[in-house]
């Protein structure tokens, strides 16, 4: 008889409460029976989460994708955005759905964040935007490019999916730019099975953006914007609030498995690690490696762990721009380190309860084969 194949190890595991914690915190809604359209949940929920964040405005979403994409309607923008393709495909998405164009700019080696050193020079009369993304948690190089936007009073947004709960030098990622956006996707650090927020500093923008996730709603006989709906639910926020209880302890977890394959994964030959960068206070989101070695060796090692049941993720890969719906509209070509890091590198499988075992087993059979 075969061995038993041991159990799938999936790239990540969402986060849960115990059951009873989750069936505790609905329990009202049967009695409220209110069970959308900003109730108790939604406003509890923000609350918290303006002050894990340190923020003034918090606005929910159904998801981080239609937050983003109302952070950039809000805005009202027309012409160029500047942005990178090495993100999920949800960046460039909200972009050009809003009749932007994106120009796409070359992402750092150190970090994978945009490359503020060539961003300058993409700019043109016609640019009114940058939308950075803070990738796998690594934090952009914020102070580069608040100086660029003030020079050329540009707005900026970041797509800060990754980076729920990161901070600086003590200063949270929320509070950076004219507006961020994170993702509470179920496969994120922080989730609501499905969701989104956007923090902003200008309180102006409140009752727009409130307006632009309701139909353009503004008040009982007033319709001021033509928006879709894109409104958190009752069952999400109440996952919300449970998971942000509990979410200290999870990225703790995450920061051991971290350490671990580190500590397994450093200084071998071929192998690229991203250095933590200084000062900042990481949510351990993702644990990438970029492959130096001969051509493939990336698909090789992603498929040899697949063989395994261990799947690990091509993240970001294919870049953005060269999508099907993009493909011949941009260059690749104008990325070249940002189509380098796609082609190489892999994210690991890391989430809370993954065992330390499973992490050496994984790194065995990386390290047996570079
Ligand atoms: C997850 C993600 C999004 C989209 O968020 P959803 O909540 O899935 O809509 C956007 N950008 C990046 C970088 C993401 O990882």
């Amino acid at each position: 008889m075969e061995k038993p194949m041991k159990k799938p190890i999936q790239v990540t595991k969402s986060s849960m409460p115990e059951f009873e914690e989750y069936i505790h915190e609905i329990k009202d809604i049967w009695d409220s029976r209110w069970l959308t359209n900003m109730g108790v949940k939604h406003r509890k929920l923000q609350e918290k989460l303006a002050k894990y964040l340190n923020v003034e405005n918090v606005i929910l979403f159904s998801n981080g994708h239609l937050a983003l994409e109302s952070a950039i309607a809000a805005l009202e923008l027309k012409g160029e955005v500047i942005t990178t393709p090495f993100t999920f495909v949800s960046t460039t998405h909200a972009i050009v759905r809003n009749g932007l164009r994106p120009v796409f700019c070359d992402i750092s080696q150190a970090d994978y964040t945009i490359d503020t050193d060539k961003l300058e020079s993409l700019i043109t009369e016609n640019t009114c935007a940058i939308v950075p993304v803070h990738v796998y948690g690594n934090i952009c190089n914020i102070k580069d490019i608040d100086r660029i936007a003030k020079k050329y009073n540009l707005k900026v947004i970041y797509d800060a999916a990754h980076a729920f709960g990161v901070t600086v030098e003590g200063q949270g990622v929320a509070s950076f730019g004219d507006i961020s956006m994170f993702s509470f996707h179920a496969t994120k650090v922080f989730h609501t099975i499905e969701g989104g927020a956007v923090t902003f500093k200008d309180k102006t923008l409140n009752e727009k953006i409130n307006a632009l996730k309701n139909f353009g709603i503004t008040g009982a006989e007033s319709v001021e914007y033509i928006a879709g709906n894109a409104k958190m639910n009752e069952f999400q926020a109440a996952m919300g609030i449970c998971n942000l209880r509990n979410l200290d302890n999870e990225i703790n977890k995450r920061r051991l498995i971290v350490e671990r394959y580190r500590e397994r994964l450093h200084g071998i030959d071929g192998i690229k690690l991203v250095q933590p960068q200084a000062g900042v206070n990481s949510n351990y989101a993702y644990f990438p490696i970029v492959f130096s070695g001969r051509a493939l060796i990336r698909d090789d090692i992603f498929d040899r762990l697949k063989a395994q049941g261990i799947f690990a993720r091509k993240y970001f890969y294919p870049l953005t721009n060269t999508f099907e719906c993009y493909r011949y509209q941009y260059d690749a070509e104008s990325t070249p380190i940002a189509r380098y890091i796609s082609e190489r590198v892999l994210t690991l499988p890391l989430y809370a309860d993954l065992e330390f075992d499973d992490v050496d087993r994984i790194c065995n059979i990386i390290i047996n084969r570079v």
